[in-house]
């Protein structure tokens, strides 16, 4: 059923309704104790207007075409009016971040309008990001910027069709206002156009949820946060009881731990750096949430962030991922020690965890691979010394994978040469290509649907090359030794990696777009990035490596945190 009116929505408010709240209403930044949460209102704006919605998520929540197109839309979703049925709220929570305990943090600049019920059944919450001050403002505005907010928009839905675990988006709007940001921190600041990012999950609930009252000694606010997650969430671990015991908190932490292993994997095999994988940043569901200064990876480089708050430690690297998950889990852990009184059963989780993430790792390296789950010794080490080799000379991580299934399985006692491989060519790097492509000339790129011209030999070391015929001919014999057909490991591949992924550069190429005014490269991307794993032949361009102008350039290499 798909309203036209968006009164029609059906709001139950589960969350105000039934976990404890903050008894004063005045917004003004504070501690607040003893509560989930403070009712607030979203600050009006001047001139809202819808520049982007997600057609899939107005779907899943029950709006229709006409009613995403009204005036009341933009009206309501860039937090200039609410719905009757509304009881916006804010959210407590704490954090650690990069290692350090924050303290209580909150949506400072997050309120959830309410929970919808959905045609699908399911309730899912409603969340404007930059509508304004809250309790949990802290020093800041409660605002976010244009170039933010495309950023969050374009990779909420991305990530969501690359089949990776995420919070959605519903709609991007522009508020009207300016909003002043120091963007390099550098002590210019300067105006910037401010937006409005509606997401859509089934719950917003963070590791730093739990963490706030567990170190305040809250432990009633704990359980009662723990029960109706698991009551809404996990609703399957009550197995007939009718209170979650201390094996249901085990069993919800154990679930926790298995959907961020998941997650997690699957940012491992995109290529996704999250850069800022603190405690409040965690989703009780293993959704990727919260996207601030994220990358992807072009060159294959597990020490790259591209958060330059974190340049320095590179805490949150591509390759630390997997075990700042692990860090961020004994987290969560030790805040539920209260509820289950009993240390021991949380920790085997934790020492499980390893086990478990290498179990999923190896089945997605395996499709990576196209060889089918990689359970043996030799296996993992094919996959591992491939990783080491692309990290030696530049290599483009998407274009690799992808172009792997390109390469034919040569028949049994056939010697590869460096010409078989020449599919894999185009993954290359070659600083001294393409340097006088401007951000301008890729714009026209893409404008024309042109595939990359690209060097046309770039220049592979010599003993780089032995080293990957070397590799390859070991990977096609496994190739042949496995049970799937040529075909099957074509498609196996095709479906694990992406063609299209949002690259950079293409990102700060739609919001430079953006800020003049033009949207067409948000909607257009949007729409490139529906299909991820999909040849789209007049969009090649939007497969091609990031070209040379934005090796250094802030936006596509390095992001502070400033949004
Ligand atoms: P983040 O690093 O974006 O996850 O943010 C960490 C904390 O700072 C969260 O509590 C945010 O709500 C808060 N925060 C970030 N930016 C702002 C802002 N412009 N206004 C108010 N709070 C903010
Ligand atoms: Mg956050």
């Amino acid at each position: 059923m798909q309203h036209d009116d968006l009164n029609q929505l059906t709001f139950n408010n589960r969350f105000v309704r039934e976990l404890p709240a903050d008894p004063q209403a005045m917004n003004l930044t504070r501690p607040v104790h003893g509560a989930c949460f403070s009712r607030v209102m979203p600050t009006a704006t001047s001139a809202p207007k819808l520049i982007a919605h997600a057609t899939e998520v107005a779907d899943l929540i029950g709006v229709s075409e006409a009613a995403v197109q009204s005036d009341h839309f933009a009206q309501v979703f860039a937090g200039s009016a609410t719905l009757d049925a509304m009881d916006p709220f804010a959210m407590t929570y704490g954090g650690h971040q990069f290692g350090t305990w924050a303290g209580q943090l909150g949506d400072g600049r997050a309120i959830n309008l309410g929970e919808v019920v959905c045609p699908d059944g399911k309730v899912r919450t409603l969340q404007l990001k930059g509508a304004g001050p809250t309790p949990y403002s802290r020093t800041a505005d409660g605002r976010a910027v244009l170039r933010s907010s495309v950023r969050e928009f374009l990779c909420s839905e991305a990530m969501f069709h690359l089949g990776v675990s995420t919070t959605r988006a519903l709609s991007l709007c522009l508020t009207g206002d300016a909003v002043m940001r120091d963007m390099f921190y550098d002590g210019h600041p300067g105006d910037e156009p401010g937006a409005v990012v509606c997401r859509v999950s089934e719950s917003f609930v963070r590791f730093g949820s739990f963490e706030l009252p567990a170190s305040r000694g809250e432990v009633e606010v704990l359980r009662e946060l723990a029960d109706r997650t698991i009551e809404w969430h996990f609703p399957h671990l009550m197995q007939g009881k009718s209170q979650p015991d201390a094996s249901t908190y085990v069993a919800m932490f154990h679930e926790v731990a298995d959907s961020t292993a998941t997650m997690i994997v699957d940012w491992m095999r995109v290529g996704f750096v999250h850069g800022v994988m603190n405690t409040d940043n965690m989703s009780i569901l293993g959704q990727t949430i919260d996207y601030g200064p994220y990358g992807w990876l072009e060159d294959f480089n597990p020490a790259w962030t591209p958060n330059t708050t974190d340049a320095g430690r590179a805490r949150y690297a591509y390759g630390e991922q997997p075990k700042i998950g692990l860090w961020n889990l004994i987290k969560l852990g030790n805040a539920l020690v209260p509820l289950v009184e009993d240390v021991d059963p949380l920790s085997k989780i934790v020492e499980g965890y390893q086990d478990l993430y290498s179990a999923k790792w190896r089945v997605m390296m395996g499709d990576k691979l196209g060889l089918g789950v990689l359970d043996d010794e030799a296996g993992t080490e094919l996959a591992q010394d491939l990783l080491a080799l692309l990290s030696e000379v530049e290599t483009d991580m998407t274009i690799f994978f992808r172009q792997l299934a390109r390469v034919p399985i040569p028949a049994e006692g056939t010697a590869s040469t460096w010409s078989d491989l020449k599919p894999l060519l185009e993954a290359f790097y070659d600083p001294s290509q393409g340097a006088d492509e401007t951000s301008q000339d890729s714009m026209e790129r893409l404008a024309g649907g042109i595939d990359h011209p690209g060097p046309a030999t770039p220049s592979v070391p010599e003993a780089h090359r032995t080293n990957l015929i070397a590799w390859f001919q070991r990977y096609a014999q496994s190739a042949r030794a496995s049970s799937l057909t040529e075909e099957e490991r074509v498609q196996t591949m095709d479906a694990a990696n992406p063609k299209y992924v949002l690259r950079n550069y293409l990102a700060q190429l739609a919001i430079d777009k953006s800020a003049e005014g033009d949207h067409s490269l948000v909607q257009e991307l949007l729409e490139v990035l529906r299909r991820p794993y999909d040849e789209q032949p007049n969009r090649q361009a939007f497969a091609a490596k990031r070209p040379e102008w934005a090796r250094h350039r802030p936006g596509c290499s390095m992001l502070s945190c400033s949004s």
